[in-house]
């Protein structure tokens, strides 16, 4: 369950969000679609705390993200607390952002021995079973530099499962891959879909939105102008804007 309530992010002089309201239900798949500089980067790392919000608030399963509340006032956790959500709250960047001197089952393996103090040979079973599911079982003992980007990516999201995280969140996973290596990583991301993890992606994949999403939000200029089933928002959209962009980008 992803609440975002009110939500205002500014950079110097650039209303990134300008009031941001949704609400995600576990479980759910959610495409984020929208156009270039329209805050869809900013809202994603906002529910994960990678972005502090001026105004408003995240709270995912219940819990505040990056606050805790007390009285009336919202007091900043500290970082090892925020840690902690982000263990719930898995993120798999645009660039993959792999450890380079890290094997592929390192990779996987590092962070719940690390930041959640599971066994290493149980996280290693996890790991090994985790690289099967994204086609990755016989990797496991190479370098990041030594795959595809369509690979690294696969890992990434290897990686941020085996944390079992509640909620996934992508940032166009598959806007740095050659479009060769587009699908794979979509097949990866689609078989998670009714697994129980909510996903939220943000992706120009429109078709990809189409055939897996739940709803799709279309955001413009810092604020959810649209959201709903695919079949209504990109096959029948109500507002203007929305209609504008999926002219330009179908
Ligand atoms: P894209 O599709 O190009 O990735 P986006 O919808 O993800 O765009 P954001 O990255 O969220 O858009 O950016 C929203 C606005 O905030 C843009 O005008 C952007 O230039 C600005 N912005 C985002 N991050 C920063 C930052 N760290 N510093 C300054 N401005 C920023
Ligand atoms: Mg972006």
């Amino acid at each position: 369950l992803i609440e975002v309530h009110g939500v205002h992010k500014t950079f110097g002089t650039v209303e990134a969000l300008r009031g941001v309201d949704l609400t995600i239900r576990p479980g759910e798949v959610v495409a984020i679609v929208g156009p270039s500089g329209s805050g869809k980067s900013t809202l994603l790392r906002a529910v994960n705390h990678l972005e502090k919000v001026d105004r408003g608030f995240v709270a995912v399963d219940g819990e505040l993200v990056g606050y805790a509340r007390r009285g009336d006032v919202l007091r900043e956790l500290p970082e090892k607390e925020v840690l902690r959500q982000r263990t719930r709250i898995g993120f798999v960047f645009q660039n993959f952002n792999l450890f380079p001197h890290l094997t592929v089952l390192e990779n996987v393996t590092e962070a719940p021995v690390a930041a959640l103090g599971r066994a290493p040979l149980e996280a290693e079973a996890e790991a090994r079973e985790l690289l099967d599911r994204v086609g990755l079982a016989d990797k496991a003992g190479v370098r990041p530099r030594q795959l595809s980007g369509g690979q690294q990516q696969r890992v990434a999201i290897a990686r941020a499962l085996a944390l079992r995280p509640s909620v996934l969140l992508f940032d166009e996973p598959t806007s740095a891959l050659d479009p060769e290596l587009v699908g794979e990583v979509l097949r990866v991301i689609k078989d998670l879909a009714g697994t129980g993890t909510t996903l939220v992606v943000v992706t120009h994949e429109i078709a990809f939105a189409r055939e897996v999403a739940d709803t799709v939000v279309f955001m413009d200029r810092g604020v959810v102008v649209e959201q709903g089933p695919p079949a209504r928002v990109l096959e029948a959209p109500e507002n203007p804007r929305t209609r504008a962009f999926l002219e330009k980008v179908l």
